[in-house]
């Protein structure tokens, strides 16, 4: 029985990591319904933390958020925004163990990465930090996870050890950004600093929500020794004052 079972498989067609139906003949990676519903992130969208403008009128610029709060990374960018079938996508790899997904994440990431600052000028990735107590919850630090897969695929050396994450801090959706960026603030730290020094680095993560914490991290590698921070995220979440302005 076990044998025919497998042989069915076998047969089965390749369902969609997103939403699992049986994919169509000739299709590839999501199913063309979860494809059609990502919302790829275009110009124009502002200049330095990424988020794209509902007018098309406009040419890239700041937006209102990154006018009145200070960024220490110069430029973030992001694939997808983050709603309808990119963040089911994502939930499900992050919380319901579809870590398969990871090989479409980077493949989609790495193109990014190339498009926006070509295979010279990085010189270093570094993955955003989990406090341990929540990596062992977690079991795996999806940020790592991202980070490792487009080092093999960019040829970009990745270091997980220089940012680390010193004091746990509670989930942010329902703070104001004072508070925080007062949670935020001592939370994470540098090691290893002589090999920072003089570096570009590309700090990665999966979500860029509020960019409180790529914003914190990208502060405290700068005061370590890096020449100049940047930011890639898979995904953007388009619900913040920022959008539209
Ligand atoms: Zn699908
Ligand atoms: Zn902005």
């Amino acid at each position: 029985m076990k044998f025919q079972s497998t042989l069915f498989q076998f047969f089965l067609p390749p369902q969609c990591p997103c939403c699992e139906t049986f994919m169509e003949e000739g299709e590839e990676g999501f199913c063309s319904n979860c494809l059609s519903e990502i919302h790829w992130i275009e110009p124009p969208f502002c200049s330095i933390c990424g988020i794209p403008f509902i007018s098309k009128e406009v040419e890239n610029h700041p937006c209102g958020t990154c006018l009145t709060h200070r960024k220490y990374f110069t430029i973030a960018r992001a694939l997808g925004a983050y709603e309808r079938s990119l963040q089911e996508a994502i939930h499900r790899w992050k919380y319901k163990g579809k870590v398969h997904l990871t090989s479409y994440f980077t493949n989609w990431m790495a193109d990014g990465l190339i498009h926006y600052w070509g295979l010279e000028s990085l010189q270093l990735l570094i993955p955003v930090p989990l406090h341990p107590q929540r990596l062992r919850e977690r079991g795996f630090n999806q940020a790592l996870l991202l980070v490792r897969e487009l080092s093999r695929r960019t040829g970009i050396p990745y270091e997980k050890r220089i940012l680390q994450k010193k004091k746990p801090t509670v989930p942010q959706v329902n703070l104001s950004g004072a508070e925080r960026e007062k949670e935020l603030r001592g939370a994470f730290l540098v090691s290893r600093q002589e090999d920072l020094e003089g570096k570009v680095v590309l700090l990665v993560d999966d979500v860029y929500t509020t960019g409180a914490t790529v914003n914190e991290c990208s502060k405290v590698l700068l005061r370590g020794g890096a020449k100049r921070v940047d930011v890639l995220t898979l995904a953007h979440a388009l619900k913040t004052s920022s959008f539209g302005i």
